[in-house]
């Protein structure tokens, strides 16, 4: 009779782990392949409101670019701004979104901000586009992270690397 009762309660815990694992492979699974979710867009547009609101503040004009959340990133670049034709489109990573989404909304959408202000502003300086003044730029908006020697090429003028 014991056997029989521990047998089944280690029955019920496969059954409970089974479970736990089909769930956390089925929000990866509905993750990946659907539009991301309702929280995460809402977190993004608040931030986007949050840095538009200190452009205005801190350089007394503000303007809005598309922010466009795609998976067609190749690698590991968070964001990248794109300038083309004139226009400016700041592209975000959905594939590292699921696992750094705080570092996304805390400093990625101020730093990729900053350096679409740089284009508004015709600030095209040599280099990767991480000058001293896009530096004090991404300060201004917020950002926590505003390293000048990031090793990162997430600007892009012409041509999309995706
Ligand atoms: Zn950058």
């Amino acid at each position: 009779m014991f056997i029989k009762k521990f047998e089944l309660l280690f029955l019920g815990i496969i059954v409970l782990a089974s479970l736990i694992l089909a769930k956390n492979f089925y929000d990866d699974y509905s993750f990946k392949t659907n539009d991301i979710p309702q929280s995460y867009k809402d977190r993004i547009a608040q931030k986007e409101q949050e840095v538009i609101w200190l452009m205005q503040k801190n350089y007394g004009f503000s303007f809005r670019v598309p922010l466009i959340v795609t998976d067609r990133f190749k690698g590991r670049l968070y964001g990248l701004t794109a300038y083309k034709n004139g226009e400016i489109k700041i592209y975000l990573n959905k594939k590292v979104m699921q696992e750094s989404m705080d570092y996304m909304v805390d400093s990625v959408i101020a730093h990729e901000y900053a350096h679409a202000l740089m284009f508004k502003l015709k600030n095209f300086t040599k280099g990767d586009g991480h000058s001293k003044e896009w530096q004090k730029a991404c300060l201004k908006l917020g950002g926590t992270k505003c390293e000048q020697y990031v090793n990162s090429h997430d600007v892009v003028m012409g041509k999309l690397p995706f």
